[in-house]
Parts: C-alpha cells; structure tokens; sequence
C-alpha cells in the first residue's frame, strides 16, 4: 500500500450564497521517496490540498491515509503529536521565531518531547550544515538573508525526518538565484530520504526537478 493515499477528497468553504467548492474529488497515491510538485493558477486550491495533508485543516468530505493513518479520526491530542512526528512543513514565509538563533529554531521541533538532547543539536547542526548554514547557528533570523532564513526553515521542517514533507511555494518569495539555491537544497536532502515530498509551486524549473508534477484544475488533481 502505497504511504500516502487520498480518496475522494474534497473541501469547501460556506459563503453567503453557494459554499465554495476549492477541491472536488482529490485522489493522490504516493510512496516513500517520491516526490511530487503540485501545480495550478493561484486560488486552485493547492495551499488548501496541502493544509489538509498536514491536517491543519479539515476536508469536508473524503479520505487521507498518511503511513496508514487517518489523521481526521484522531484526537485533537493525537493529532497534533502525529502531526509533530510525522509532517514537515515549509511555508512561502520561513514563519522562524525572531528571538531565537537559528540553531534554537531548528531545534524547536524537538522540544515537544521535551528537552532536546545533545544529539538533537548535533542533528540539528548537522542538518544546518548540509543547508550551507554551518557558519550561522548563533544568528538570529532578522540577521539572515531571505534564502539563508528559508534554507534555516527547511532544516526545522526536516528536523525529525517526517514521512511527509509539504512545501507550499518555499520559493515564492525569492530572487531567482536563492530560488535556486533553496530548490537544489531541498530536492538533495530529498533524494537520499526515505521520506515523501509535496511542493506546491508556479515555478515550472523546480516542478520539472520533482519525481512528478500533477495540476490542479476545477478542483481535481491531474497527473
Ligand atoms: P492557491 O494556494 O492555489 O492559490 P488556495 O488554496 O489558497 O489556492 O485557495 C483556493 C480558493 O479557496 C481561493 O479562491 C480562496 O479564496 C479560497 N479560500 C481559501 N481559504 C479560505 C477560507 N478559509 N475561507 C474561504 N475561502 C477560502
Ligand atoms: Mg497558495
């Protein structure tokens, strides 16, 4: 069975008037290793697949196996520590806390478990390293260049090598250099996981670079 798999799945929205269907019958199969990059024009609904699959946010109606769970048949409790465990997230803003450095913030979520260990924080510098940010660990975030604050948000969603990984346009707000920079870290840590990766993006360079690209049109994801 493959270690993501979607059924029918769909969300709207209540209005006034008609509710706003944004997605009508996703169905998405992934497994470990692959990558896929979610395309669409802006307002599709690709934050709004990619918020489910993190369970950030609710369906209205249809199924999400991720490694064999349900996260919508959970606790609000047990959701949120598998949401801990199991996903990643970078958004098309870093959202680093600003007082802390950027090791403490790649060290973050670790600290749901309680303390971080000294091996979390060699993890965690070690991870920091491989994002070209070795020589930055006691920076603050406001002392970063926007695609070192972005490759520092990479290393904190990576941190515990979630089995799903979700990007929502993590080069969206970049120059086209650190753009490039940020896609050739993600897409390399990626491919010597065993974990999978979802990125939402409008940039067709970075799309072509994932293992496969599906578009999202009227509410459904075509491959
Ligand atoms: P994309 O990420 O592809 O640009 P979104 O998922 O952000 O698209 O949005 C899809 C559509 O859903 C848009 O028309 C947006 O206005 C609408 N939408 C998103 N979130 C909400 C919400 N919380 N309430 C109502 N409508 C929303
Ligand atoms: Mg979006």
């Amino acid at each position: 069975m493959p270690d993501l798999v979607v059924h029918h799945l769909s969300k709207s929205y209540p209005t006034p008037a008609e509710p706003l269907v944004v997605l009508d019958g996703v169905e998405l199969e992934l497994s470990r290793g692959e990558s896929l990059a979610v395309v669409g024009p802006s307002g599709s609904g690709k934050s709004t697949l990619l918020a489910i699959l993190g369970a950030l946010d609710e369906p209205t109606s249809g199924s999400v196996q991720i490694g064999g769970v349900d996260p919508f048949s959970l606790s609000e409790r047990q959701q949120a520590r598998f949401r801990a465990k199991s996903i990643g997230f970078v958004f098309q803003d870093h959202y680093l806390l600003p007082q802390c450095t950027v090791l403490e913030n790649v060290l973050a979520p670790l600290l749901s478990d309680g303390k971080a260990t000294s091996e979390d924080a060699d993890r965690a510098a070690e991870l920091l390293r491989r994002v070209g940010l070795g020589e930055r660990l006691t920076h603050r975030p406001a002392q970063l260049s926007g695609g070192e604050r972005q490759r520092a948000a990479i290393a904190r969603a990576l941190v515990r090598d979630p089995l799903l990984l979700l990007a929502d346009e993590p080069t969206g707000a970049l120059d086209g250099r650190n753009a490039d920079a940020v896609a050739d870290v993600l897409l390399s840590i990626q491919s010597e996981r065993e974990g999978m990766l979802i990125a939402a993006t409008h940039s067709p360079e970075f799309a072509a670079r994932m293992g496969r690209t599906a578009r999202l049109c009227e509410g459904q994801l075509l491959s």
